[in-house]
């Protein structure tokens, strides 16, 4: 018995050092990837898969980083979802990741799932992006917001989860 996988195209969006290859790099190695093997001959970077389980159904998420493909609003294959990371110790980061929803949102018309992370909350005397904020401008566009530490692994199961979360409750809205 073989059964379909789903596959979901996931963007990790946001400035240089914000820890896009950092969160990236705990999602390959997250709790809550499947165990079983993808056979799904057109994805030709498997490294940059994830098996994930919810509800008792696996998925595979599988992640392009905004700085491989910075024209990705004109490649082929359809996003699933926009994952858009500022460090909260970083203000330059935030407006940058404001800029990219604002864009997304306005410019490409995409009603696709968007996260908005603050990531690297770890540096708590650094912080330099109030949480209400982050809050206030996601429910404006209509955006899921979360923090994250990419450097002490928290949040970031949640984080993967919740994508995946997502992206199902726009394949399938109840
Ligand atoms: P990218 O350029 O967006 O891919 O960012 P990287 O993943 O390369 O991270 C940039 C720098 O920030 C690296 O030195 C990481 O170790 C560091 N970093 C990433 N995530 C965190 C975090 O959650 N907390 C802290 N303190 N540092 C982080
Ligand atoms: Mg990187």
């Amino acid at each position: 018995l073989t059964s379909q996988l789903s596959l979901y195209r996931v963007l990790l969006m946001g400035a240089p050092g914000v820890g896009k290859s950092a969160l990236a790099r705990q999602f390959m190695t997250s709790e809550y990837k499947g165990t079983y093997e993808t056979n799904t001959p057109e994805i030709i970077e498997p490294e940059r898969n994830v098996n994930v389980l919810l509800d008792g159904k696996e998925s595979t998420l599988h992640f392009l980083d905004e700085e491989q493909h910075p024209n990705f609003e004109a490649e082929d294959l359809p996003i699933d979802a926009y994952v858009v990371i500022f460090s909260v110790s970083d203000s330059t980061s935030y407006n940058e990741a404001l800029n990219s929803i604002r864009t997304l949102r306005e410019v490409y018309r995409i009603n696709k799932a968007i996260i908005l992370v603050g990531n690297k909350i770890d540096l708590a005397r650094q912080r330099r992006v109030a949480k209400h904020d982050a809050l206030k401008i996601a429910k404006k566009y209509d955006c899921r917001y979360t923090e994250t530490s990419a450097a002490l692994n928290h949040h970031v199961d949640e984080l993967l989860v919740g994508i995946l979360s997502q992206i199902r409750e726009q394949v399938s809205p109840s």
